[in-house]
């Protein structure tokens, strides 16, 4: 595979540091590889830069949106809407369930699930008695969606909101850490490529101690040792003793390692300064990209995005398609990408009944769509090779 080393430049790229391998070479020597005080350590720093009360750790974020809607009470008859600007996973995790899938066009200014559309549909589900139960907003490419609209509109019409942040470690909504405020409980992803990473993982954070017990629950197997939860509790009378335990429900092995976690701990030290340079980085393709036939992100000044994409769209103007674009880029050694397919284009969902002109926003916006290069570690003279190559294939 092509890899830094021969001047490829990925699209997105771990940073591991000297700290991250000592870390994670201390937690080999140390007597847990799993279920010791690292799980519970990484979840505490989260929660707290996250500003928010409970933060559980898992093996992924997929498992994260899965018991999240399981938390949420999500099972078979229930209706989820979310983004179809996004992973496969954030449609997925509500089939997971059972329960039936439906999109919210984007708002094509910020690719996010947008507002209006998401009110209109909400009327229109309203007068038809199918309201959701569950909305699963996504805050893509870091930039957070509209929260305090979406919130206002589940207060009303009595849905959840699961928000996938997964691109949005570390991003801010009015001030606030996502993930503190306006969502029931919010995703985020460990994946290598994404913003803090152990390889694989992911978290889910919300304030409702409730929610975050029934989490941890279905985390691990549906099993407690917390004698207050339990049905029958140990008693001198009873003959049960320190070894029982009660599988209360049915849940799942979605646990991390101590591993990934003494790594995630480290990682997140370096979390705020990784943003401000992805942010950097972001500036400096707007000023090198601007004249282009191209459309670049879009700011907003009540938020704070993580930048996990740098996505551009082809404009009309652009003297080559996305798909030549994307293999000239490619042959340059550019590491470029394509978020996202939307979902309800893949096979899966056309064989439950989708259409591609069902969302015409994230069809149009994904046929023209291309992510650059953007990590930390990215120098200025490769970003300055991938504008000169983008632009000398557009304008
Ligand atoms: C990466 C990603 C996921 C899935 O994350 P995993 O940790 O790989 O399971 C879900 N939703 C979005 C938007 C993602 O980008």
């Amino acid at each position: 595979m092509a890899s830094a080393a021969d001047g490829f430049i990925p699209y997105s790229r771990q940073e591991i540091s000297e700290e991250d391998i000592a870390a994670v070479g201390a937690l080999l020597r140390s007597d847990f590889l799993t279920q010791g005080p690292a799980g519970p350590a990484f979840e505490a720093a989260f929660a707290e830069r996250h500003g928010v009360g409970h933060a559980i750790a898992v093996s992924n974020a997929t498992a994260a949106l899965h018991i999240g809607c399981l938390a949420l009470g999500i099972g078979p008859g229930s209706r989820v809407w979310t983004s179809p600007n996004s992973f496969v996973s954030s449609a997925n995790c509500a089939v997971f369930c059972g329960a039936t899938v439906d999109f919210v066009d984007i708002d094509p200014i910020t690719r996010n699930m947008g507002v209006d559309a998401l009110a209109a549909k909400l009327e229109t589900a309203e007068k038809r008695g199918t309201l959701p139960d569950l909305l699963i907003p996504v805050d893509f490419a870091g930039l957070p969606c509209d929260l305090a609209e979406m919130r206002a509109l589940a207060d009303r019409y009595g849905f959840a909101i699961l928000e996938d942040a997964s691109h949005a470690t570390g991003a801010a909504y009015r001030d606030e850490p996502v993930g503190s405020r306006h969502a029931d409980a919010t995703v985020f992803s460990f994946h290598a490529v994404k913003i803090v990473t152990t390889g694989e993982g992911g978290m889910i954070v919300t304030q409702d101690a409730a929610l975050a017990e029934r989490l941890r629950l279905l985390r691990s197997h549906g099993v407690t040792r917390d004698e207050t939860a339990m049905k029958r509790a140990p008693t001198p009378e009873n003959g049960l003793g320190a070894w029982y335990y009660e599988m209360t429900e049915l849940g799942w092995n979605y646990r991390l390692t101590d591993l990934q976690a003494a790594l995630g701990l480290s990682q997140l030290g370096r979390m705020d300064e990784w943003r401000a340079r992805r942010e950097a980085l972001a500036d400096r393709y707007d000023a090198l990209l601007g004249e282009g036939p191209l459309r670049l992100p879009v700011r907003r000044a009540d938020r704070v995005s993580a930048w996990h994409l740098y996505a551009v769209e082809l404009a009309d103007e652009a003297r080559a398609g996305r798909a030549e674009v994307f293999a000239a880029l490619r042959a340059a050694g550019i590491g470029v990408n394509v978020h996202y397919i939307p979902i309800h284009t893949q096979p899966f969902y056309r064989q439950r009944g989708f259409r591609s002109e069902d969302f015409p926003k994230a069809v149009a916006y994904y046929e023209r769509a291309l992510s650059l290069p953007l990590f930390p570690a990215l120098t200025e003279a490769q970003q300055d090779r991938v504008a000169r190559v983008l632009l000398d294939l557009v304008a």
